[in-house]
Formats: structure tokens, sequence, C-alpha cells
């Protein structure tokens, strides 16, 4: 991969090419979308039967990460994002809380889109509730039965994989030695149990179901996301993700639906992010590791620290998310937060220094390629780190002046672009969500530091950079009394 010294923003020509990981090929492949400018971007969203947890929001962030990169590319993005609102889990928690469906899942959809806003999750293009599409996949269904790929048994409707020798291929699974009419009804399923799937339920008694051409009933899980994707996107879309534990059978069978039905290519890129990790263990509510986003910030910890660490680490790798890794993050936000106050506050020399400008330019072409390398989010940082630490010298020895502003802000505007953390608005948000505290409480040997890294940025004549740890000090409710020695004494308020 080659980096653009030169590179400015806009400078298509030059830009590193963008490569992308596809679970299909197992291999790194050249991103080209279909129909030139434009990206056409399925995503699996929630099912809305209780809070969504860090583990899906590691998900949902790498997906908003890829939106706003190709964005950022010039691209125009056409994303669709499902809202699971009827499944086997739906069904039963609704029932045993006694109130319908859609009373059930309003509250955990709108539970779910509020926490999107908190971690600046841009809005896909559309967001469809599967109850609201249930013609689209009666008439899917109906398609794959006029091809000869369902069969019904006991009122239920089954996809046929012996019909569909690709199947397996995404998952890489084996099917060779599969029985012929074996079934599975149930939503979730493991490789052990690859067999027909259910299109569509003949209802339980007492379940609710919806009176269609193809009979009393409910669709499964798997023929939601086609029939949405392509009454959307068409019948074949650039990219498709989802987290590394839907390849199997959720997308599998999504493949197997809509390839059968068009006799085309659904998805031209499938892209799947790893697990998140607890302490090194998968989160699942068996171990009790399991946290949403709510939780978290009850505990203190800001939006902006949850968004900047599942963003940080490169979507294809384990995510160990721990206590301490999200302090780090935090830190790491603040850092670059106070390099931007610096930056648009501080007053430097007048003049305008040409080493600044490439080192700037040299600092957006590495964020760009880290990107453009199958979305490396830890090298495109790393690039950001590098300049922050430089420019901040040339500060201090008053090597930056006046005309290099422009030209470091607009590298900072590419990054936060992207990464959306600069803002200082986690106080607002955790407000609107009703969570708090609305500052995290620090420790004596935080506010300790704080103060000294205050007393040395005053020391270098750095107002900007002491002013701005002085609010956030007073955010967590610490007070400085600058003493006239030249020490500092605070409190709590
Ligand atoms: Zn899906």
């Amino acid at each position: 991969m080659t980096v653009q010294p030169e590179l400015k923003t806009g400078d298509t020509a030059t830009m590193t090419e963008i490569r992308f990981h596809n679970t299909m090929s197992g291999r790194a492949e050249p991103f080209v979308p279909l129909v030139a400018g434009e990206v056409s971007c399925y995503t699996c969203g929630p099912t809305v039967y209780d809070y969504a947890h860090i583990g899906n929001f590691r998900t949902f962030v790498f997906q908003d990460v890829l939106r706003r990169y190709l964005r950022s590319r010039g691209f125009r993005v056409t994303q669709v994002m499902n809202l699971t609102d009827v499944d086997d889990r739906i069904i039963q928690k609704s029932a045993a809380a006694g109130v319908s469906i859609r009373e059930y899942t309003d509250k955990y959809i709108q539970a779910y889109l509020d926490d999107r806003r908190a971690l600046n999750l841009q809005p896909p293009e559309y967001i469809a509730r599967a109850t609201e599409h249930i013609d689209d996949m009666v008439q899917l269904i109906q398609r794959l039965t006029e091809k000869g790929f369902t069969y019904v048994s006991e009122g239920s409707i089954y996809f046929r994989i012996a019909k569909f020798p690709a199947y397996g291929r995404l998952s890489k699974i084996d099917v060779t030695g599969m029985q012929t009419g074996a079934r599975v009804d149930m939503d979730r399923y493991d490789k052990d149990n690859a067999r027909d799937f259910a299109l569509w339920k003949a209802p339980k008694p007492g379940e609710h179901f919806w009176e269609t051409p193809i009979g009393p009933g409910r669709p499964g899980w798997h023929i939601e996301c086609s029939a949405m994707a392509m009454k959307y996107l068409g019948d074949t879309l650039d990219i498709h993700s989802g987290g590394v534990d839907l390849t199997f059978p959720h997308h599998e069978n999504e493949i197997a639906q809509s390839e059968a039905a068009t006799g085309k290519q659904f998805v031209r890129y499938w892209l799947h992010a790893e697990f998140l990790l607890v302490d090194h263990e998968k989160m699942s509510k068996s171990v009790g590791n399991f946290a949403t986003l709510r939780e978290l910030f009850a505990h203190g910890h800001k939006p902006s620290s949850v968004r900047f660490l599942l963003a940080s680490v490169p979507y294809r790798s384990q995510l160990n998310f721990t206590p301490e890794s999200l302090q780090g993050a935090a830190s790491s936000v603040e850092r670059l937060r106070t390099f931007a106050a610096r930056l648009k506050s501080g007053k430097f020399p007048a003049g305008a220094s040409p080493e600044i400008a490439s080192r700037a330019a040299k600092a957006l072409g590495d964020f760009d390629s880290g990107l453009a390398d199958d979305l490396n989010t830890a090298q495109a940082l790393a690039a950001i780190y590098d300049l922050v630490r430089d420019l901040n010298i040339a500060m201090d020895r008053g090597e930056f002046l006046q005309g290099d502003v422009a030209p470091v802000l607009a590298v900072l505007e590419m990054f936060d672009s992207i990464f959306a953390v600069l803002d200082d608005d986690d106080a607002e948000k955790l407000k609107s969500l009703g969570v708090g505290p609305s500052s995290p409480t620090l420790s004596d040997a935080e506010v300790e530091a704080l103060i000294a890294e205050r007393q040395a940025a005053r020391k270098r004549r750095d107002f900007a950079s002491s002013d701005h740890i002085r609010d956030q000090l007073a955010q967590s409710g610490i007070i400085l009394e600058d003493s006239r020695d030249g020490g500092v004494r605070w409190k709590r308020k």
C-alpha cells in the first residue's frame, strides 16, 4: 500500500484504492460498487426484544464507520437497516408481559434509536420494520414456491436446501451428507443444525399470526432481510454487513432465498464484524458480563468513550472490552478535544510554515490509507496521534503559526467526520437519555493528574488547554482555587 505524501482532500485520483475483506471469497478485494459513485448497503439491525448490548453496538459502530468513510470518499450511500420486531423470543416475551407484539417492541425500538443517537450513529436512509413488510415476504415466498424451492409441512413452509447447490459457500459448511427433508423451525440455530429452514411458520395456539395468501402464520427471521433488502436496494446489493455470528445460518439463508428467487448474485461484498469480548470472554447473559449502553452510562462512562473504543479496534479483530480500555478511550478523546481547543483558540505567531502544511497533508493521506485498508481504524488513528504529538511540540516551541491552523483543522474535521467524538456533548446526551450521573466521578489521583496537566499548560502559556481542563474538572464537580504562590487547591462540589 502506498502513502501519498501530497494527498489533499478531494484529490481522488491519487487516493489509495479501497479494499474490503469479503467473507465470501475470504480475501481482501478492491471495492468497486455496481453503479459508479453509489453504494447500496444492507445492515442487519437488532431484534428488538430487549435493550441492545455493547456487543451489538460494536457491529453498529463498525457499520457507521463504514458508511461515513464511503461518504467521505464521495460515494452516495443508500443504507437499509431492518428492525426484527417479530421472532420466537419476541412472541414469548410479549406473551409473558401480557402485551401485544407492537406494544412490546415499540419500547425497545425507541430505546435502540435513542442509543444510536447517543453514539452518533448516522441514521440509515431506510429503517424497515419486519411487521410492516409482511406482504413483501409473502410475495418472495410465492416466487420461491413457483420455482420449486419450497414445501409445506404441517402448515409451515420450508426452503429446500437440496435444490440450492451453492448453500454453505459463505460460511464454508459442508451440507453434502445432509438428510433431505430434515427441518429446523427455530429462527436461530447452529451449524450442526444445517437443515431446511422455515420461511413461513404456521401459528401455534394463542400466537399472533397474519392471514395471507400463503396461509395463516408469520414469517421466519431470515426471509425478512431478503425481502426488505431487495425491496429497497434491488436484486443485487453492494455491501451486506453484520456480526460474524450472523454468517450462519442467517446470511447463508438470505443468500439461498434471494438468489433462488432472482437467479442473480444477491450481495457483492459481505463484511462481518468480529466478537466483542468482555475480560476475554464472549459476552453473554449466562456469563453475567452482559452490559447495555445504559448500564455503562449509569456507571459514569461517556457516550464518546464508548463510541471511540468500539471504533478504534479494526472490525475484524476481536475487541476486548474492559473498564481500563474504556478509561483509555476516554483519555484519548480528551487529549484530542484538548488539542482541538488549543488549535481553535490558541494565539499563534503570524505566518505559515510549509513544513506544517505538508505534515498535515501526510497525516490526511495516512489517515485515509488506513481506512482504505479494510477500515483499519487503528492505523488511521495512529496518523492522527502522531500529528497531534508533533504539533503540540511545535506549538510549545512557538514554531506553529497562525496560517497553520486551517490545514490542521481540515485534518481534524476529516478525522471527526468518521470518528465523531470531538463535540463535547456527552453531558447533554446523557441528560436526554435520562441516565446519570451526567459526568463521571474522578478519583483523587485522576484529579491530581489533570491539575498537573493544567499547570504544565499554563506554564507554557497554553491557556486554551488549561481552560479546557478547568472546564472538564468543573463538569465532574471539581472546583479549583489558584493560590497566590502559584499552587492549586481543589475541592469537590
Ligand atoms: Zn438480517
